[in-house]
């Protein structure tokens, strides 16, 4: 499969996961996962591969940016993470291109290829749809977090703005933090209030 979806998989894994520690293995498991579903692939040249994979590679290394990006801070090192671990699998591709030998054990190598299920003419069909399918995933959870993210900090804001809040006809049956300190304010200034009256009431 397109190293492009690997990234898109794994940035979905991981705005889905727990936590980076479980985003990085998801992501990799995912990457055999998907390489053993029917995908595109079988070249008909050394420069039909290379051009494919230079511009999948070059489009891979955007949308791991990309996804970083937009991904709320809390959020942003499991979708790292899930990335990472769904690419690494294919680092042996651009090693072997470069340098001439992968970095994994021959039984990871072998394993890797004979799971394949690739055939030409698979572009549109396999990998755009799937593309398509773990980019909208990832939107929707990204947008879901970034909600979450802005909500917390209009809470917090309300929370710093408080003091001000206790002056206002805020109701004091509010639930949490929030409501216990403008309940505390209220009761203060019923005081100061009380002893502000009691000189008077004694004269009357
Ligand atoms: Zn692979």
């Amino acid at each position: 499969m397109l190293i492009t979806n690997h990234v898109l998989s794994g940035a979905l894994i991981g705005a889905a996961a727990e936590n980076p520690a479980a985003a990085l293995p998801l992501g990799a498991a995912s990457h055999f996962a998907l390489d053993a579903l029917p995908h595109w692939g079988t070249w008909l040249s050394r420069s039909h591969f290379l051009r494919v994979a230079v511009a999948d590679g070059l489009t891979g290394l955007a949308v791991m940016g990309a996804a970083a990006a937009v991904t709320p801070p809390a959020r942003r090192a499991a979708v790292i993470a899930g990335m990472v671990g769904a690419a690494v699998p294919d680092l042996d591709k651009p090693t072997r291109i470069f340098f001439g030998f992968s970095p994994f054990p021959r039984r990871v190598d072998e394993f890797h290829s004979r799971i394949q299920d690739e055939a030409p003419g698979r572009f549109y069909s396999h990998e755009l749809v799937a593309g398509a399918l773990f980019a909208g995933g990832f939107a929707a959870l990204t947008a879901a977090a970034r909600l979450r993210a802005r909500k917390r900090a209009a809470d917090a804001d309300a929370g710093a703005g408080e003091g001000a809040s206790a002056e206002t006809d805020v109701p004091p049956e509010i639930s949490g933090r929030t409501g216990a300190r403008v309940r505390a304010g209220l009761g203060a200034r019923a005081k100061e209030a009380a002893s502000l009256l009691a000189p008077l009431r004694q004269r009357l």
